[in-house]
């Protein structure tokens, strides 16, 4: 059994992917000019006047998972004879709620069972972060991931949760700072068996609070 903490992944966005489609900044920024306008604000008045060119920049980054395929991070696996769980816990990220576009920020948590393949520890967070930028719910985020690792690694088992506080549920409609949303995917042996499954749960819930 192994756990990792996060302060053994290292670097993880220190390598950057090749981008081919190019973000449209102008015409973020004209849309922003929209919106400002729309709400009453006026666009040009000093403190506005860079926000449109801002939001694009932001925007562009929030979203560049979308020019991503996280499933190259899965693809370098390395042949080990170990068969227990590989857990990564508090992989912190930061996603976009594609119903508000206000972020959702919380804490992944990612663990396997090898079947034979291992993969770096650093990858397993860089599949959260590019699963992470790009429009989500919360819900398919869990799941994309564990179908990545499940399908890239042939693990035997996978589970992932993810605990997440949600902007659009603090900040405006219902108002209720504090609340988190927890999400869970189970694959392999981790879905089939239930001793297994209260093992992973309580190796990955166990020791976050
Ligand atoms: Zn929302």
């Amino acid at each position: 059994m192994v756990i990792h903490p996060p302060n053994q992944i290292q670097n993880f966005m220190s390598d950057s992917s090749v981008e081919t489609f190019q973000v449209d900044h102008a015409r973020i920024e004209g849309a922003v000019r929209e919106i400002l306008s729309a709400v009453g604000e006026d666009p040009n008045r000093e403190g506005l006047r860079e926000t449109p060119a801002r939001v694009a920049r932001m925007y562009a980054e929030m979203f560049s998972g979308l020019r991503k395929d996280p499933k190259i991070h899965l693809q370098k696996v390395f042949s080990e004879k170990y068969d227990e769980v590989v857990l990564i816990k508090d992989i912190a990220f930061s996603s976009m709620c594609e119903h508000h576009l206000l972020p959702f920020t919380g804490q992944a948590h990612v663990g396997y069972l090898p079947n034979g393949k291992v993969v770096g520890l650093s990858k397993l967070a860089r599949v959260v972060e590019e699963v992470a930028r790009r429009p989500q719910v919360q819900e398919r985020m869990t799941e994309e991931i564990a179908d990545l690792v499940e399908g890239e690694l042939s693990a035997r088992g996978v589970a992932v949760v993810l605990e997440a506080s949600h902007s659009c549920m603090t900040i405006r409609g219902v108002r209720k700072p504090g609340s988190m949303c927890l999400t869970s995917a189970m694959r392999g042996v981790f879905r089939e068996n239930l001793s297994s499954r209260a093992e992973i749960l309580g190796l990955i819930v166990g020791n976050t609070k």
